[in-house]
């Protein structure tokens, strides 16, 4: 089909999408929220449900303290969970896990299989629950194991409730796992991270210890919301697009003369078809328990975004695998495909996902929250400076925990927090701490009163947190927003990050106010203790924080002035991983061996030139045999105008002239693919110097080849042009 032909049939279907929706989902009377929500989880309600309440008291042990499960509790749970799936279509069951990929993986096996008397048996038990041994040697390992030794398991996360994965004539429970290798070592995105999670509750538990643990804490978690932003394109207008489809990103397309340029599309009203396409998202995520609450139009042409109720962190980063997957996967019934590239167009906003997070008790109190009294106050403060204080040590592991090829696009391209990590806190509580600095506090800005109780630490209003939307790290009222992250990430992994530097910082407050004055203090020796130590926190690591326009070039020289790190790219963020410092926090606090650590440092920087050079190749085929054509039929036409021209005695000067342009135009363009594939021979020794040698060779070449693909753009006729342009992409839903 040509190319015209297909902007035809997509600009019709903007219109008239309507049936490309099956029956089930386009007709008929909704079906009530209450009757949906959750009806896909095997959750507490459905274990009180279905288990003796010892079962239910063992399970929730592990969910909530992290108790470890007895082979008994598991091959009662796998019974009852079987028979609920089974009842409810299920026909398959898998272990679903997040490998080094930063995507899901799933393997499928059959709950029955023939009993050899022309029946069926049940072959799941406890042991399939919680153990799967996939075949999985072609994930990426990162050189902890090579193909021979490929054994891989995964082992049932009890934390995080199994699901039913509906497809068009099909339901399969979906058991969240962790996949390890024979040896233990972590070969995915959520070992590490339950392994952070309990570092931090251990070093959280100490410091509320010391303020006398009010009602009886025994788990501290983080918790988790991420906004998800994406953008929505035409189904053939994509598959007309080769990269689209094979790079998730536009590797040419001159910038339309209407971008956002009015911002008219940001938080407008929402087209029927996205709509429509929005509901069925949820409605399908309402099912398997992930909540989602928001959903608005981006600032780019064609861009959205939803968020959910933040959850635990575990529960949270498993949704949100859940919620890229689903965005796709609904896509199609609208005639629709969702992008979740960080940077699918060139001149419009590329997408985040804004990771909102904070640290919970098992009772329920938000301990990143003021709240109201003043022993709370300073606990506030305690938190809050553990915050600081890691963010400034590890600035760089920050930046590294979110970089990749994608990213890059994004990052500092003044629509995104530059990659340099600073905190933003907002007025009030910048001066706050400027007064713990000082020493001295005596105000608090909005005219909250001083608290004579704690006389020398201030008193804090409670939701104060300003807004400022260049910020990378933001201080919210409540919790922080950590704005860097890219919308295709797996948030596992920044969110391991977070929570390893901030038990790291947490052990240190800990560990210096218990030798100051012991595990039980009295309020007032306590107070006077954390005085002394935020102020030193503060003095010493307060070059992170930042309240102004960090899109600003004065941000990047004072930056820089500040000596904060400046890791511009992915090949120079990924480097962090091998420094001793990083390698000392994963290790001292039991997340990441240095095998483990160095193994990531393998992985995503393969992953980087992969994605590299899949990039680099799709060009060079699309300029040679889509670009290249169309435009030397456009120079032909040109010629042959001016050939019709002369013989007719009408003066050719000027269309000489344009005919000589473009066929410089074309010439250059032909130079450009050239040194494009010489330039994809590059290569380097190991994967972080091969990253490097990507980024310096191929990374500028595609940029000057795309260059002149632009300005052909430009100039070929619109018939002949070979694939939709962006005014087509981004303005036809
Ligand atoms: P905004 O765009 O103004 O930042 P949104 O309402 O779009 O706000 O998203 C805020 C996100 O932050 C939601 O996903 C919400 O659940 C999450 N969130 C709120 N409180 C917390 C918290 N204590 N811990 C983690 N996430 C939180
Ligand atoms: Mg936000």
């Amino acid at each position: 089909m040509k190319a015209g032909d297909i902007r035809q049939e997509a600009i019709s279907a903007s219109s008239d999408w309507r049936p490309m929706l099956s029956e089930r989902q386009g007709s008929g009377p909704l079906e009530p929220i209450d009757d949906i929500y959750a009806k896909d989880v095997f959750n507490e309600r459905v274990m009180r449900e279905r288990l003796p309440a010892e079962i239910c008291r063992a399970m929730q042990r592990t969910i909530d303290v992290g108790a470890p499960l007895d082979p008994h509790v598991a091959d009662v749970v796998a019974t009852a969970m079987k028979d609920w799936a089974v009842q409810k279509g299920a026909t398959h069951f898998c272990h679903w896990f997040q490998p080094l990929t930063g995507l899901t993986a799933e393997k499928h096996d059959a709950l029955k299989v023939p009993d050899g008397q022309g029946g069926a048996l049940t072959t799941f038990s406890g042991k399939h629950l919680r153990l799967g041994e996939p075949d999985a040697s072609s994930f990426p390992s990162g050189g902890l194991r090579s193909t021979f030794e490929a054994r891989g398991y995964t082992a049932w996360d009890p934390t995080s409730p199994a699901f039913l994965m509906r497809g068009e004539n099909s339901a399969t429970l979906v058991i969240p796992t962790a996949f390890v290798s024979w040896t233990g070592e972590a070969l995915d995105k959520k070992t590490p991270l339950l392994r952070s999670i309990d570092a931090v509750s251990r070093h959280a538990i100490r410091i509320l210890t010391l303020f006398g643990n009010v009602g009886g804490v025994t788990r501290v978690f983080p918790t988790v919301g991420c906004e998800q932003e994406y953008f929505l394109v035409d189904r053939r207008l994509y598959f007309a697009r080769p990269d689209l489809v094979s790079c998730g990103r536009t590797l040419f397309g001159a910038e339309p003369p209407k971008g956002q340029q009015l911002s008219d599309h940001y938080f407008g009203a929402i087209p029927a078809r996205v709509l429509a396409f929005m509901a069925e998202v949820e409605r399908e995520l309402y099912r398997v328990g992930v909540p989602i609450t928001t959903r608005h139009n981006e600032v780019a042409p064609g861009q959205y975004e939803l968020a959910p109720v933040f959850e635990h962190a575990n529960v949270g980063v498993d949704h949100q695998m859940i919620v890229m997957e689903m965005l796709q996967r609904v896509a199609p019934r609208f005639g629709l495909c969702c992008l979740i590239h960080e940077k699918p167009f060139a001149g419009v906003n590329g997408s985040g996902k804004h990771l909102n997070w904070s640290l919970s008790t098992n009772t329920g109190v938000n301990l990143l929250d003021p709240r109201d009294e003043a022993h709370t106050n300073v606990e506030f403060l305690v938190f809050l400076c553990a915050v600081i204080r890691a963010v400034d040590l590890h600035a760089d592991l920050l930046r590294a925990s979110i970089a990749s090829a994608h990213n890059d696009h994004r990052l500092g391209a003044h629509e995104a927090p530059p990659a340099i990590m600073s905190i933003y806190l907002g007025e009030m509580l910048t001066d706050i701490v400027h007064q713990i600095e000082r020493g001295s506090p005596n105000r608090t800005i909005e005219g909250g009163a001083l608290d004579l109780g704690a006389r020398t630490l201030p008193k804090i209003p409670r939701h104060s947190g300003d807004r400022n939307r260049t910020s990378p790290f933001a201080f919210t009222g409540n919790k922080f927003e950590f704005r860097a992250v890219g919308a295709s990430a797996a948030p596992a992994w920044p969110m391991t990050a977070i929570i390893s530097m901030v038990a790291d910082s947490l052990d240190f407050i800990a560990t210096s106010l218990e030798k100051d004055v012991g595990t039980s203090p009295t309020p007032q020796a306590l107070h006077a203790a954390c005085a002394t130590l935020l102020q030193s926190i503060i003095k010493q690591h307060k070059r992170v924080l930042f309240d102004g326009d960090n899109y600003s070039d004065e941000w990047r020289r004072e930056a820089k002035a500040r000596g904060l790190p400046m890791l511009p790219d992915t090949p120079a963020a990924l480097e962090v991983f091998a420094s001793r410092k990083a390698m000392d926090l994963f290790e001292r606090h039991g997340v990441l061996s240095n095998a483990e650590l160095a193994s990531r440092l393998h992985a995503f920087s393969e992953k980087y030139s992969t994605q590299i050079r899949i990039e680099a190749e799709q060009m060079v085929q699309l300029a040679r045999t889509l670009i290249l054509p169309a435009a030397m039929e456009h120079q032909r036409r040109l010629a042959e105008a001016v050939g019709a021209s002369k013989a007719a005695g009408v003066n050719v000067d000027a269309g000489l002239g344009q005919l000589k342009a473009f066929a410089g135009l074309v010439d250059s363009f032909r130079e450009g693919i050239d040194a494009l594939e010489s330039a994809a021979t590059v290569g380097g020794d190991d994967p972080a110097a091969d990253a490097r040698a990507v980024r310096d060779g191929i990374l500028p070449a595609m940029g000057r080849l795309r260059e002149r693909s632009d300005a052909l753009e430009c100039h070929v006729a619109a018939d002949l042009w070979p694939m939709p342009t962006y005014r087509e992409l981004l303005s036809i839903r």
